[in-house]
């Protein structure tokens, strides 16, 4: 912790010097995913970033217990409270329950992160498992006067909130020009204004996940569980609030309002958001048929792109961007971060095999200190690369006896690599990873499953018939499927 930290604050829109509330204490509240479908590549991103956040907060000697919450319920279609829930709707087409595709969604979320090498949070609380504590929430808000009930649902009242507080306080905007840019209410007609958002949402008969509450059986609306369980978890005031940057302007801006109206703080000193993964320049998201999968890079199967990556290759293509910055998805970048880690795990491979000298052509000290500067500065890991691929350069060279190390500096160097690459950057030598094999195998079986249970028999026999072509054969069981080599 002797490292001056410093994080770009979405809220204050400068960098600022991390300093925690309660010192070693740290805590981190994470959006997480909507669990009625597969986890895109640009989701990926977010969770990557925030995981190298994560890693360099434990590297510097934080204990950070870090929250990140499984949405299960109440994220409607809609952006205004309108259309049905996600989950629900997925639910129905399929004939399963609602928790059968949450259940199926967050297993495949956990199998993706765990092949992308993102450690899992200390919690991971969901939406449905909280219900009680949203309702309190609710009453809260309703007994300082900040929201009203019509008909069975609750709304927040915006415009009354703002005349004592600042709802724009995040995008940095005022109440006239966000009113001015939003369209007229969404769903239901009952909203007293355009910017009132649903604490809790009067369901309708054929709604599928509904529980009782004082104004009638009805759900939560989607910001309130961020509320709840960050403030369950962490406390009314926490350190570090975290989400892509589409989540900034509506559920970060609802979130921060419901948070003030009923404890009268901002819930985080730091409001830190990671930017998108672009196609062409256009956000990948499942809306707009421009998304793909982990999977899909991991196997070279999507029309899009020229081969296969490995997972590692894809987060370091992910690392190479600062997580502030857009990434564009596309196969020369692919290729070139390929090549990249290659690079980079080659002469980490090399380290133990350098020969100790009695005298250093390198010292290797102020390379350490670039590596700090850079995580230090809102960690920037394309600039901490760089100064890898510095590192990579001694290492080939002392191996090719065009340098000599002693053995200070060789042990810094080693513990350089460790810290940066293994732990913090959370990159893995694919060639020695043989035991991640059953990991990707359980991934792609269950896959298959999910093809199967949704009727789409085609694709689950083009894994069974890709596995067997490449020594794998499937076994279908009463308890499930195995795999075993040929
Ligand atoms: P969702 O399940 O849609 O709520 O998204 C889960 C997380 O992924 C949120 O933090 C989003 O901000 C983030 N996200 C969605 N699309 C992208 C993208 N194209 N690039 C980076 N992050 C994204
Ligand atoms: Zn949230």
């Amino acid at each position: 912790m002797k490292q001056n930290l410093f994080v770009y604050n979405t809220l204050t829109r400068k960098k600022e010097e991390f300093k925690p509330i309660n010192p070693p204490l740290v805590g981190m509240y994470v959006c997480g995913p909507t669990v009625y479908s597969d986890v895109h590549l640009g989701n990926c991103r977010t969770y990557i970033s925030f995981d190298l956040m994560f890693r360099y907060l434990n590297h510097l000697g934080y204990k950070v217990r870090y929250v990140r919450n499984i949405t299960d319920a109440g994220h409607l279609e809609g952006d205004l409270d309108e259309g049905e829930d996600k989950i629900s709707k997925k639910a129905k087409l399929a004939q399963l329950e609602p928790m059968e595709i949450a259940q199926k969604y967050t297993i495949g979320f956990h199998d993706v992160m765990n092949i992308l090498n993102v450690l899992p949070p200390s919690i991971e609380p969901t939406a449905t498992g909280h219900i009680i504590e949203q309702i309190e929430l609710v009453k809260r808000i309703l007994a300082k006067g900040y929201a009203y009930e019509v008909n069975g649902s609750v709304y927040f009242d915006v415009e009354k909130y703002n005349s004592t507080h600042d709802y724009g306080i995040l995008n940095g905007r005022n109440l006239d020009d966000l009113l001015a840019n939003t369209r007229a209410l969404g769903g239901q007609q009952e909203k007293h204004g355009k910017l009132d958002f649903a604490l809790w949402i009067k369901a309708k008969p054929e709604h599928l996940m509904k529980w009782p509450s004082p104004w009638g059986v009805g759900f939560p609306g989607w910001h309130l569980e961020c509320s709840a369980m960050s403030n369950k978890y962490l406390g009314e005031h926490f350190d570090i609030h975290g989400g892509g940057i589409d989540l900034m302007p509506t559920h970060h801006t609802n979130e921060i309002a419901q948070n003030i109206a009923c404890c009268e703080t901002i819930p985080a000193t730091y409001w830190v958001h990671t930017n998108m993964l672009t196609v062409n320049g256009q956000k990948m998201s499942k809306s707009l048929g421009n998304s793909f999968l982990p999977v899909e890079l991991f196997t070279g199967k999507n029309s899009i792109l020229n081969k296969a990556y490995s997972p590692m290759t894809v987060r370091f293509f992910i690392l190479q961007a600062h997580y502030r910055s857009t990434l564009d998805f596309g196969n020369d970048a692919m290729e070139a971060s390929e090549k990249g880690f290659k690079r980079l795990m080659n002469a980490y491979a090399l380290i133990n095999d350098l020969k100790v000298s009695a005298t250093s052509d390198v010292e290797i000290n102020a390379l350490l200190n670039r590596c700090y500067e850079a995580m230090n500065d809102d960690f920037n890991s394309p600039v901490l690369i760089a100064e890898l691929f510095e590192a990579s350069r001694i290492i080939n060279s002392v191996y090719d006896n065009k340098l000599k190390i002693d053995a200070e500096n060789l042990q810094l160097l080693k513990q350089l690599m460790q810290s940066f690459v293994i732990d913090i950057l959370g990159l893995k030598d694919e060639k020695a990873a043989d035991d991640d094999l059953p990991q990707l195998l359980n991934f792609i079986v269950n896959l298959r499953s999910q093809a199967k249970t949704n009727q789409d028999y085609a694709t689950s026999d083009k894994i069974r018939d890709g596995l067997q072509k490449i020594g794998f054969q499937l076994k279908d069981t009463k308890e499930g499927t195995n795999w075993s080599k040929i």
